[in-house]
């Protein structure tokens, strides 16, 4: 059977956190779909044509990886995809505890699913997508957050 695994999240924008992430599990699967979650209720930052194009950019070298959006329940989209996996990354205790919760209920709802958590690099630990929106909007360098190939594309939307 092929590892298939999904990588579910906003990145809104992506960064260097998520960046990591990708590169470290992506052997681990034969394929891994990073997809972006639109959630009709949240509205993003970033439009999802700019947050699917930076995300094709940064992962173009990596062959197994795909870049897809999805509606809807995560665990849906897994069984469309015939994945096997969810991918989350984990930075602090507060991520624990929020992902157990939500991977029981997958788990729950999707009985072949697997949770696979991977811990962040300690230097990746204090970077959200928040904080680099929040720097963005106030003008500021976000070059040190954000994945060195779509800096200056992030940088200049506006
Ligand atoms: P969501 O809104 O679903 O949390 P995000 O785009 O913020 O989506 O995050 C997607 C995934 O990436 C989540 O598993 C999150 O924990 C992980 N992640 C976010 N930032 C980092 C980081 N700095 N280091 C490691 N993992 C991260």
């Amino acid at each position: 059977m092929k590892r298939i695994a999904v990588f579910p999240g906003s990145f809104d924008p992506v960064t260097k956190g998520h960046e990591n992430i990708v590169r470290r599990s992506a052997p681990l699967f034969d394929e891994l779909v990073v997809a972006i979650g639109v959630n009709a209720d949240k509205k993003s930052y970033f439009p999802l044509d700019k947050r699917v194009e930076w995300l094709k950019i940064v992962f173009a070298d990596l062959k197994n990886i795909r870049i897809d959006h999805y509606h809807g329940l995560t665990v849906d989209y897994c069984l469309k995809q015939n994945a096997n996996y969810i991918l989350r990354g984990l930075r602090t205790s507060a991520d624990f505890e929020f992902e157990r919760s939500v991977g029981q209920v997958n788990k729950m709802l999707y009985p072949q699913i697997e949770n696979i958590f991977m811990l962040t690099r300690p230097e990746h630990t204090p970077i959200n997508s928040s904080i680099v929106r929040d720097i963005h909007r106030n003008g500021g360098d976000i070059s040190l957050f954000v994945p060195e190939l779509v800096s200056g594309l992030i940088e200049a939307w506006q």
